[in-house]
């Protein structure tokens, strides 16, 4: 560490020292775990393909249309039909890269349309989950599990981490000060330094909460590691 940087950390130092005497809980706010904000992103539904799905749909393999928030995740030019036993919805987005399996997102609400009873489910964790029929101009793909309703998570690099005092896969609860104002509780924090910080809601959380671009939200309560329900 050279001088300057050591005399920084001393100043910060001094600094929460000076506002724990000051403060009457003899808590230093600044050095407690930070509470926000954390932006939120609304994930409309989408599919992950396999290579060898993209392949059977498109003829070939996924191409790039634009860049996501998480690094390295894209929106691909490529788009597909849902095929449901009670609906059909089009023009469905498809994420890329491809993965292992291919996986459909979906809120409750697409779920009921589709006629598909879709779990709540983290992201890859598919087994048992419902099939259903995968289009395009081209090609059909059935898949006999994928169809979920993605649990609402944060993405952070270890070093938010660190700043809000969590650890991966804490839940933790959110509360979005918008319009109608909601705490979300039961979210799964994802912890990767290839993670951006952002939390992941879907439509129906989004409408629900009157979500908009550029709101942000508050962690109001954490509970330990590995949580189960
Ligand atoms: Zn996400």
């Amino acid at each position: 560490m050279n001088e300057q940087a050591m005399k920084e950390v001393v100043a910060q130092i001094l600094s929460c020292v000076l506002k724990e005497m000051a403060s009457p809980s003899g808590q230093c706010h600044s050095c407690a775990p930070e509470d926000g904000p954390v932006p939120v992103e609304l994930s409309a539904r989408h599919v992950h393909l396999s290579e060898k799905d993209a392949i059977a749909l498109f003829g070939a393999p996924l191409t790039h249309a634009r860049d996501l928030s998480q690094p390295g995740q894209f929106l691909c030019k490529e788009r597909v039909r849902l095929i449901g036993p009670k609906g059909v919805m089009d023009n469905v987005a498809i994420l890329g890269p491809s993965r292992g399996k291919s996986q459909v997102e979906i809120s409750k609400t697409d779920a009921r349309a589709l006629g598909v009873d879709a779990p709540v489910r983290q992201s890859g964790d598919v087994a048992g989950s419902p099939g259903i029929l995968l289009s395009s101009a081209t090609g059909l793909v059935g898949l006999e599990e994928g169809v979920i309703v993605a649990a609402r998570h944060i993405h952070m690099a270890p070093e938010d981490a660190a700043r809000f005092g969590v650890s991966d896969k804490d839940m933790v609860s959110v509360r979005l000060g918008t319009e109608r104002p909601v705490v979300f509780e039961d979210v799964l924090v994802r912890v990767s330094d290839k993670f951006k910080l952002a939390m992941h809601i879907d439509a129906d959380e989004g409408n629900a909460s009157g979500w908009k671009k550029g709101v942000d939200g508050v962690i109001v309560a954490r509970s330990g590691q590995g949580h189960e329900h």
